[in-house]
């Protein structure tokens, strides 16, 4: 088993409270911002399923078996950049590689806490036919996020490959069952990385999707007709295509202001940009974090999420990884959850609005892809993007099984 990070000497393992801390960190604005209906809401009388699909949860994570350090104040940072500061620390936990070096003592504490932390989320493996079971007679639909997901977290973003065996199996699981990319990336970036055109892609977060032609949608403001790199007709939804302008403004301005911070990366995620601080040294992470706040704090319109070693600047509208769900699902016709049981992996915060929208629904599972205990919304974990492939190979076989079963 996996050791969960040192305690002695650094200061980012967070737990339940942290996590939470994370959406309040994001700087809120006064101003009037663009909000947008759901313009597929999950009707929740089609949502319902019966009791037994839910999960083992009785246990609970005891708060002790959480490790809790104390945080870095920068010295001369103003409070809203210090606050940036305090969520870009909780949501980037020391790398593995950095915790091979805890003692023996330390790693048996951790491991009795990450084998806690399991029992509130389950293993997608250890518990297959929990999820299984209630997806007999229904199309599973399956949503994947990319980063930390299908894909190892790398040094350097643009070298986040999947595996050739990673893209089997994705490529294999589509054969059998809808499967959508949601990542924070841009949708050309993240359709360059995975390379199936078999899938369905939705880039920044859920605010560029391309999706199949559904004449309901023509209507649909933000919603254009388009062809895919095949040339066949699609349906391109970008809710935030106004902000367009506004964010290559402010990535130019975050290229320029943090050029001399050493390890930074800024990217363009079309509709998003993130600043990528995995390869800035600790010590620096304030000025990281001040930088940032420099550019947005004359955006009110643009708002701070946190992932892994990044920090995203994004519009401030009603749309997540969890409406494009919604949307995905009522795009392909899959919106009913009598006959479909909606599946979404991913490691990151931003995936958490997904896993809410699929348990709040009562309609199908999360499943979330740490190896370090953290609060979610999802129902099961899987502990990296190994067991990720491992779990997509397991549906295939259980498919291919009921099919046979079924003649
Ligand atoms: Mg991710």
């Amino acid at each position: 088993m996996d050791c969960l990070p040192n305690n002695s000497d650094n200061k980012t393992l967070k737990s339940l409270s942290s996590d939470r801390r994370l959406d309040s960190m994001d700087l809120k604005s006064n101003h009037t911002a663009l909000v947008l209906a759901d313009p597929a809401p999950l009707n929740k009388s089609t949502l319902r399923v019966s009791s037994g699909l839910l999960p083992y949860s009785g246990a609970t994570l005891s708060q002790n078996l959480f490790l809790t350090v104390p945080t870095m104040k920068a010295g001369i940072l103003d409070i809203r950049a210090s606050n940036c500061l305090d969520s870009m620390e909780s949501s980037s936990p020391p790398d593995k590689k950095s915790r091979d070096f805890n003692n023996d003592l330390e790693s048996t504490d951790t491991d009795v806490a990450y084998c806690a932390w399991l029992l509130k989320y389950p293993s997608a493996l250890a518990s297959f036919d929990q999820i299984t079971n209630p997806a007999k007679g229904k199309r599973i639909a399956l949503f994947l996020d990319y980063d930390g997901t299908l894909s190892p977290i790398v040094d350097n973003p643009d070298c986040a490959f999947m595996s050739n065996d990673m893209r089997a199996a994705v490529k294999n699981v589509a054969q059998f069952f809808p499967t959508a990319i949601i990542s924070g990336r841009s949708r050309d970036k993240v359709y360059e990385f995975v390379g199936l055109s078999e899938l369905n892609y939705a880039g920044s977060h859920g605010m560029d999707i391309m999706g199949p032609v559904r004449q309901s949608f023509d209507d649909h403001s933000n919603c254009i007709r388009s062809t895919d790199n095949q040339g066949k007709e699609v349906n391109l939804f970008q809710p935030a295509s106004e902000f367009l302008p506004m964010i290559d403004e402010v990535f130019n301005s975050l290229i320029n202001n943090t050029k001399d911070i050493r390890g930074a990366k800024v990217e363009n995620n079309k509709f998003c940009v993130s600043v990528h601080y995995r390869n800035v040294d600790e010590k620096d992470w304030t000025v990281v974090a001040q930088r940032v706040h420099d550019v947005i704090r004359n955006y009110p319109r643009l708002r701070l999420t946190h992932g892994r070693k990044v920090v995203e600047v994004r519009p401030v509208i009603n749309w997540d990884k969890g409406k494009a769900v919604t949307f995905l699902l009522e795009s392909l016709g899959l919106s009913n959850c009598e006959d479909v049981l909606p599946i979404y992996v991913g490691d990151d915060q931003t995936d958490e609005d997904a896993f809410k929208v699929l348990r709040e629904g009562n309609c199908g599972y999360g499943i979330l892809v740490s190896s370090v205990p953290k609060e979610s919304n999802a129902f099961f974990s899987l502990k990296d993007p190994q067991e990720v492939m491992e779990f997509l190979k397991s549906l295939v076989v259980w498919k291919k099984t009921s099919t046979l079963c079924n003649k």
